[in-house]
């Protein structure tokens, strides 16, 4: 390795390690690490999975590529010993910006655990150059900018795949790049990003403002462009299609390729259809085959047993319904296969609840995908019962075989060994490296749960976390957070079912207290990070409300002394690996039905934060896997929301008019005070939302919320018995590995060979 450094550097800039600058030890290490994986084993076998997503939250990749490739160690050694920090090269490299959310992390993370378990499969997605856009903050409020990541120093390999796509009006030819994903210490697989060498940065505007109906320049530009107007979802069909068509294409050239039998195309094949934004791949696979000469009988059949879908959402505004007449637009030679699959449903099932086409003509992504895959999978054990009892429910009638659970899960290599070596490094002499492969050995930790001196280590691995947080935060952000101060974090895309809102609420519950004289024994530090679609008008004013609370609680010179709020700029995977391992209390607090799993909750737990947390996701997992001393629960129950929703039964105005604490919370955001330091538009447009709506029904879980907070706070005072929590939740995050999930999908749906 020292060698090979040595020899890239001298060859490209005549100098020594020693000499060498931090971009030129990147580039140095970025081509020795392409290298390496272009003569690392492929996976390969009898039956490939194409796992097709509109969104891959890959994050920075040199560190977790060194670490798969089994070079990290010794690239540190190495490093250091000429002087330099592996840490301080890492952030020479620009994040990716190919997703949005837990949705294309999770994409990622499956992609790692595919190649580390030696699977045949690869990732198709597309190539976005502006990706989502890079979040600033300015008079407390988001504003957005383009992201541009490409450049000479990315993982992208330029192919010579090229395919045709045909729309209405023109037909655009795809160029096809590659990223190299190598397994944990196995073979390499590759992530397939499609893209148009048409497409043109100089027509983005101000901020992310383009010419929606440029598609040849504007095709790949942006993740999720606005679609609040018909140019915006006209865009949205032709970057689906354009996605979709390129990986049956691709599908259907490998599997020519190796002489298979198109008639078998199951037998060779898996297709997963990540979220609904793949769907079309169903008739345009249709299409391809029929033009290959097979029958339309005999095509639906085959695709059938070909493609597998994952549900993550019941958020009924989040499953797509395209009008017919935008496909018409686009997609015109899918619209006599779309209308055929939508007859034979009418055929077979008198219920109109499954039908493709409704009587408004919308096409209904995800009843494509339930009628003419051969599995529907839900990502958490509580989302999956939804699915079945209520949201799918006519579907789960239909076809109960179809449907499984697969809870999310994550890759420790990035969410704990590459994160938080320190811990990692620790666990590994306490309990065996053999964790590292099989997640489930991390259990071995239990035996340690009353060894005070282990204990002990896991605090001082925890102040070091919180330590390195404030130390960047300084550098980045210029703000200074007191590391003796409980670490608060709630992180995640901005959304009212995740509720960022009734923790500004709690925010303002703590600065009255405060103000009355009831000072907390240990100061509070309140952490935020989360990105608002550029549309979603009351997301944004969430975050004006939490930036307004930090201004406020920082001019203030009691209060500040007692609580912080901290909100990151740009929250991604990056400011993730940082903010995760630092963090005491790990909010996960969504409207209990509808956050689908969560894999934030995940990553918080292995690295020792304790959960506060509703029923809802994958918290209901984690809660019965640590038991009811190391979670925080609390909240109305699934169950009960759904009928508060059947029902119509919840009105915010009567929680806010009968209780004087809630009134008085919900008022201050409309307070002189706030009004002074914000936007009294934004500030009244949210007060009165949650006075009159409260669609994720905020005021209804506030006071326990906040009772429960506080017992938590009282809890962690005790710091052996905050240890012990912390050990126990590190100890039983086995279950949430990537790992896991991944040979589950494989036994139960892909089949690979
Ligand atoms: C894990 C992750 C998410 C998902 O977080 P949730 O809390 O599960 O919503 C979103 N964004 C980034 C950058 C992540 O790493």
């Amino acid at each position: 390795m020292e060698r090979l450094l040595e020899q890239i550097l001298q060859e490209n800039y005549q100098k020594t390690i020693k000499e060498a600058s931090k971009e030129e030890i990147y580039t140095a290490l970025l081509s020795l690490t392409k290298e390496k994986m272009k003569g690392a084993k492929r996976n390969e076998g009898k039956k490939k999975l194409y796992y097709i997503s509109a969104e891959f939250l890959i994050g920075k990749l040199l560190s977790n590529n060194l670490i798969n490739l089994g070079l990290f160690e010794e690239t540190k050694v190495v490093l250091e010993k000429h002087g330099h920090q592996i840490t301080e090269i890492e952030e020479i490299e620009q994040e990716p910006s190919l997703g949005n959310g837990g949705l294309g992390r999770l994409a990622a993370c499956f992609l790692d655990s595919i190649a580390t378990l030696g699977l045949n499969g690869d990732g198709v997605g597309l190539n976005y150059h502006d990706g989502l856009f890079r979040q600033t903050f300015a008079d407390h409020k988001q504003k957005e900018e383009k992201n541009p990541w490409i450049t000479d120093l990315s993982w992208l390999t330029k192919t010579d795949v090229q395919f045709d796509v045909p729309f209405k009006d023109f037909t655009l030819t795809s160029t096809m790049y590659d990223i190299d994903v190598p397994g944990y210490r196995n073979g390499c697989n590759r992530l397939h990003l499609f893209d148009v060498d048409t497409v043109d940065e100089s027509i983005i505007r101000d901020g992310i403002d383009f010419d929606k109906t440029d598609i040849q320049r504007n095709l790949t530009l942006f993740l999720y462009p606005d679609d609040s107007d018909e140019a915006g979802q006209l865009l949205r069909i032709y970057q689906q299609y354009f996605m979709v068509s390129n990986a049956a294409q691709l599908i259907l050239k490998e599997a020519e390729e190796h002489g298979y039998d198109l008639y078998r195309l199951h037998e060779h094949v898996a297709v997963q259809i990540n979220d609904t934004h793949p769907t079309m791949v169903i008739p345009e696979l249709i299409r391809l085959l029929m033009q290959r000469g097979f029958n339309m009988d005999t095509a639906i059949d085959v695709v059938r047993k070909t493609c597998a879908y994952t549900n993550h959402t019941i958020l009924a505004e989040a499953l797509e319904k395209w009008p017919v007449a935008y496909l018409e637009k686009v997609v015109p030679h899918l619209m006599p296969i779309i209308r055929e699959l939508d007859a034979r449903v009418r055929r077979d099932y008198h219920d109109e609840r499954v039908y493709i086409i409704d009587e408004m003509d919308r096409v209904h992504m995800a009843h494509i995908d339930i009628h003419f895959g051969y599995a529907v999978n839900g990502v958490a054990a509580l989302h999956t019962q939804i699915l079945e009892e209520s949201e799918l429910k006519p579907f789960y009638d239909i076809y109960p075989e179809k449907f499984n659970n697969k809870t999310n899960g994550i890759t420790f290599r990035r969410w704990l060994v590459h994160c938080n070596p320190e811990l990692a490094t620790y666990l590994k002499e306490l309990i065996g490296p053999e964790y590292m492969e099989d997640a489930k050995h991390l259990e071995k930790l239990l035996a340690y749960k009353d060894d005070e001196q282990v204990l002990q280590t896991l605090r001082e691995i925890k102040m070091h976390s919180k330590q390195t947080l404030a130390d960047y935060l300084k550098r980045t952000q210029h703000v200074e957070i007191d590391t003796n101060s409980v670490f608060d974090i709630q992180i995640k895309r901005l959304h009212e079912y995740k509720r960022q809102q009734m923790n500004a609420l709690y925010a303002i519950y703590k600065y009255k207290e405060i103000k009355k004289g009831n000072l907390p024994k240990r100061p509070i530090t309140m952490i935020f990070g989360a990105k608002a679609a550029p549309a979603y008008t009351i997301a944004k004013d969430i975050i004006h409300l939490i930036l307004c609370l930090q201004q406020l609680i920082e001019n203030d010179p009691v209060v500040s002394k007692y609580m912080k709020i901290v909100m990151v700029e740009n929250y991604n995977v990056t400011k993730a690996e940082k903010l995760i391992p630092a963090c005491d209390i790990s909010e996960q607090i969504s409207l209990a039905s509808k956050e689908a799993s969560g894999t934030g909750n995940m990553k918080f737990m292995l690295n020792g934060a304790v959960t506060l947390g509703t029923e809802d996701g994958a918290n209901v997992e984690i809660h019965e896997l640590v038991g009811d001393e190391n979670i925080y629960i609390f909240g109305k129950k699934s169950e009960e929301v759904i009928k508060l929703y059947e029902d119509a039964s919840y009105c915010s105005r009567e929680i806010y008019e009968s209780d004087a604490t809630v009134e008085e919370l919900v008022d201050f955001i409309i307070s002189k005070e706030m009004i002074q330091i914000g936007d009294p538009v934004n500030l009244g447009r949210l007060y009165k939302e949650i006075v009159s709506k409260d669609w994720f029904m905020a005021l209804l879980d506030v006071r326990e919320y906040i009772q429960k907070k506080e017992e938590m706070l009282a809890d962690y005072e005790d710091q052996t018995a905050w240890a012990k929590k912390a050990l126990v939740n590190i100890a039983k995050a086995g279950y949430f590995s990537a790992d896991r999930t991944i040979a589950e999908y494989n036994r139960d749906i892909w089949k690979l060979s």
